[in-house]
């Protein structure tokens, strides 16, 4: 699957704002935000011209950026979203907070998304006792997350639990054992993305 290659810290600097792409160097005076509060590039430091079309893509480009998600995906996404019962916006968000890469992080099973997406992808994690190797891989009510026996990969995933702030309410995740059981799908508010999800909706919309 094609992925965007870019550097990390240019794509956050470029929203303005810290993504947490990187791990445990997001946390550190290190970050390419905290150092460098300018986009990228020659005309990085002049004047934004501010219209409502770009603002809007900003948002989605935030967004995609933030779970990692390429443009053709982030559309169906969307596409799927706005056939759903309920707020367009809100089905994306939960749809993209939803995929099993996304929620190794906030299980603190990940130090990053791209991290977890090579650990999925590397086969190393299980769905209720059967090995997932799709980091899109949707999770559902109930889903128990292992670790696959003898991955030898545990010890990248440890490390990567000690980073861990608070796991989400819809979320239990046992560090020591290295399981988890989805208890149900996020509510809005406890998605912790930074993304005005109106937006998209009135970008995709025109
Ligand atoms: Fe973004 Fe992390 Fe780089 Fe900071 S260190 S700019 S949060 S990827």
């Amino acid at each position: 699957m094609a992925r965007d290659h870019s550097p990390q810290c240019k794509q956050c600097r470029r929203e303005g704002q810290k993504l947490f792409l990187k791990g445990e160097r997001c946390l550190t005076d290190k970050c390419g935000v905290e150092r460098r509060s300018y986009p990228p590039g020659e005309h990085g430091r002049g004047r934004q011209k501010q219209s409502e079309y770009r603002v809007q893509l900003r948002e989605k480009q935030k967004a995609r950026r933030y779970y990692g998600v390429q443009e053709k995906q982030f559309r169906i996404y969307y596409a799927k979203a706005s056939r759903q019962p309920g707020i367009t916006g809100e089905n994306l968000l939960r749809m993209l907070e939803c995929r099993l890469d996304n929620v190794l992080v906030r299980l603190g099973f990940a130090a990053s998304r791209r991290q977890a997406r090579q650990l999925v992808g590397h086969g190393h994690w299980t769905v209720n006792g059967r090995r997932v190797d799709i980091p899109s891989y949707q999770v559902r009510d109930g889903d128990i997350i292992a670790i696959k026996a003898k991955t030898g990969a545990d010890g990248v995933i440890r490390e990567a639990t000690e980073l861990t702030g608070q796991i989400p309410a819809w979320l239990q995740a046992d560090h020591d054992a290295l399981t988890a059981k989805v208890l149900r799908r996020p509510e809005r508010r406890e998605i912790a993305a930074p993304v005005q999800e109106q937006l998209i909706v009135e970008l995709y919309s025109k």
